[in-house]
C-alpha cells in the first residue's frame, strides 16, 4: 500500500531520493516467515519507515542530498537503522534533504526541491524535509530524521506531524553523515507521539561505535503512555509545570502561531498543568552563535570529501590539486561552499577568539539558563518556527533570512535537550484562496527525560 501511495504521489511531492521497493518487499517477507516460524517480534515488525538519505543504510545509497555522494552506496548500517532492521522493521526508501542537512526548506538538495503535501506551492520545511513529506502524504508509516538546529522539529511544524529531537547521546550517531558532530542528533518523525515514542525505544541506547552516545538505560517509551494518562483521570497532566518562553512570543511571530500556542498553553492548563511565562534573556544570542559553532564543525567535517576517499571525483583533473578543487567544485552546492568558506575563516588564528570562542562562551549560558528554567519547570513552551510553510523561493535567495527562521529551534540542539514538536491546529487558507496549513508548537524537556514529554504530548494530543 504504501508503495502504491509513493506510486500516486511522489511526482508531485518529491519526498525521495531513492525507493527500494524490492528491498522493502523482501523484508516484509521475512518478516512474515519469521511470524510464520513462530518468532515473538516487536511493535516495529513489518512497520513500512522511511529513512533521511544522510543515514547509512547498507546496500542501499546514501547521498546526504549531494552530488558529491550521488554514487555512494555504503557497505554498513547505521546504529540506529541496524536496531530497526533488527526489530524487523522495512524500509522504503531514502528521503530528501538539504545538502548535508544545510538548510531549512529542503530546497538545498542537490537533487530536487520536496513539496509541502498541504500545499504543493509551499516547502515542506528542513532539513528532514523529506522525512516530513513522507509521513504526512502517507507514503511512509514513519521516518527517521536529523536535527542538528531544528531540522526534525521544523519541518514537523511546517507538514504537522510529531518530531522529536532526543537529547544528544540518547540515539548514536554511527553511520549518521555527520554535519556539525556536537549537535547532530538522530529521531523519529510520526503521525502520534505513541509512534514516535516506539521508535525513539527502537533506535536510543549506548553504542561502543559512538564515544558520545549515552548508556543510560532506554525504558519503553510507548508503554508508559497510556497508564500515565489513565492514572491521572481528567486531569493527567496536574502538578505539571510549563513554562512559555516570553522571547518566542509576539513580535516577529506570525500572530496565528502565538495564538495557537497560547492556546495549546490553556489546553494544557485545562489538563491540570500550570503555565507560567518564563524569560530566558540570552535567548537571542543562541541564533548568531549556533550559525559560528554549526558552520565550524561542518568546514572540518566536510574536508573528508577530497574524492579519494569519497564521493564523485572530476573528469577534468589532472593533478592531486586539480582533483581536490575540481571534485569539490563541481560536487558541492553553493550552501555548502557557503558554510565551509564562513566556518573556515570563523576557525583561522586571529579570528578563532572572536568567533569560535566566544560562540562556545554563549553556547554555555544558554544551555546553563536553560537547565535552570528546567529546574523550575517540567518542560519548555514555544512555537517551533516564527511562520508557517513559506512558498518556494521565497527565501533562497536571501540566506540569512532562511537562517532567522530557525530562531526556536537551534538553542536546544546547542543545549543538547530534548524537544518535541506537536500538530497545534492550522493557519486558515489565504483570502486568495490558498490551502489551510498546519502548526506545531515545541516542547523542551530535561536532558534524558524523554519519558516525561512524551508523557506531556500524549495527554496534550
Ligand atoms: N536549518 C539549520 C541549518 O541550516 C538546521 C539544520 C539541521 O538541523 N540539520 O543549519
Amino acid at each position: 500500500q504504501y508503495l502504491d501511495a509513493i506510486a500516486r504521489t511522489d511526482s508531485t511531492v518529491c519526498s525521495y531520493i531513492t525507493v527500494d521497493g524490492e528491498q522493502a518487499l523482501a523484508q516484509a517477507r521475512a518478516v512474515d516467515a519469521r511470524i510464520a516460524a513462530g518468532e515473538t517480534l516487536g511493535p516495529l515488525a513489518g512497520v513500512p519507515l522511511a529513512i533521511k538519505d544522510n543515514i547509512c543504510t547498507s546496500g542501499t545509497r546514501t547521498t546526504a542530498g549531494s552530488q558529491i555522494l550521488r554514487d555512494y552506496v555504503p557497505n554498513f548500517d547505521a546504529t540506529a537503522v541496524s536496531r530497526l532492521r533488527g526489530a524487523g522493521a522495512v524500509f522504503l526508501g531514502k528521503t530528501n534533504m538539504d545538502e548535508f542537512g544545510m538548510g531549512s526548506s529542503t530546497e538545498n538538495s542537490s537533487f530536487k526541491p520536496t513539496r509541502n503535501p498541504w500545499d504543493a506551492e509551499r516547502v515542506p520545511g528542513g532539513s528532514s524535509g523529506g522525512s516530513a513529506a513522507a509521513v504526512a502524504a502517507h507514503e511512509c508509516a514513519a521516518a527517521l530524521g536529523s536535527d542538528t538546529g531544528g531540522s526534525i522539529r521544523q519541518p514537523a511544524h511546517f507538514c504537522g506531524i510529531v518530531g522529536l529531537k532526543p537529547t544528544y547521546g540518547r540515539v548514536s550517531r554511527y553511520g549518521l553523515i555527520s554535519y556539525a558532530s556536537s549537535l547532530d542528533c538522530i529521531g523519529p518523525m510520526a503521525h502520534t507521539v505513541e509512534d514516535a515514542a516506539l521508535l525513539l525505544s527502537g533506535i536510543a541506547g549506548g553504542d561502543s561505535h559512538d564515544a558520545t552516545s549515552s548508556g543510560r538505560p532506554v525504558v519503553d517509551f510507548a508503554a508508559g503512555l497510556a497508564t500515565g494518562l489513565a492514572a491521572g483521570g481528567s486531569r493527567p497532566l496536574a502538578g505539571k509545570r510549563i513554562g512559555l518562553v516570553a522571547q518566542t512570543m509576539g513580535e516577529g511571530v506570525a500572530p496565528a502561531i502565538d495564538e495557537a500556542v497560547r492556546a495549546a498553553a490553556r489546553h494544557l492548563e485545562s489538563l491540570g498543568a500550570t503555565v507560567e511565562e518564563v524569560s530566558l534573556p540570552t535567548f537571542g544570542q543562541g541564533l548568531p552563535a549556533y550559525y559560528v559553532l554549526a558552520l565550524s564543525e561542518a568546514s572540518s567535517n566536510l574536508s573528508r570529501y577530497d574524492s579519494v576517499r569519497y564521493g564523485a571525483r572530476s573528469p577534468a583533473a589532472t593533478d592531486l590539486a586539480s582533483l581536490f578543487a575540481g571534485s569539490r567544485a563541481e560536487g558541492l552546492g553553493g550552501e555548502v561552499k557557503r558554510r565551509i568558506l564562513m566556518g573556515t575563516y570563523a576557525l583561522s588564528a586571529g579570528y578563532y577568539d572572536a568567533y569560535y570562542k566566544r560562540a562556545q562562551q554563549v553556547r554555555t549560558l544558554v544551555q546553563q539558563e536553560m537547565v535552570a528554567a528546567l529546574g523550575r519547570c517540567d518542560a519548555l513552551l514555544s512555537p517551533a518556527a516564527p511562520s508557517a510553510a513559506y512558498k518556494l523561493g521565497e527565501k533562497s535567495s536571501d540566506p540569512l533570512a532562511m537562517y532567522k527562521g530557525d530562531l526556536m529551534t537551534v538553542n536546544v540542539n546547542l543545549a543538547g535537550l530534548p524537544a518535541l514538536v506537536l500538530p497545534a491546529g492550522f493557519v486558515p487558507g489565504s483570502a486568495e484562496g490558498g490551502a489551510e496549513l498546519p502548526i506545531g508548537l515545541q516542547l523542551v524537556g530535561r536532558a534524558f527525560d524523554e519519558a516525561g514529554l512524551l508523557g506531556l504530548g500524549y495527554a496534550y494530543e
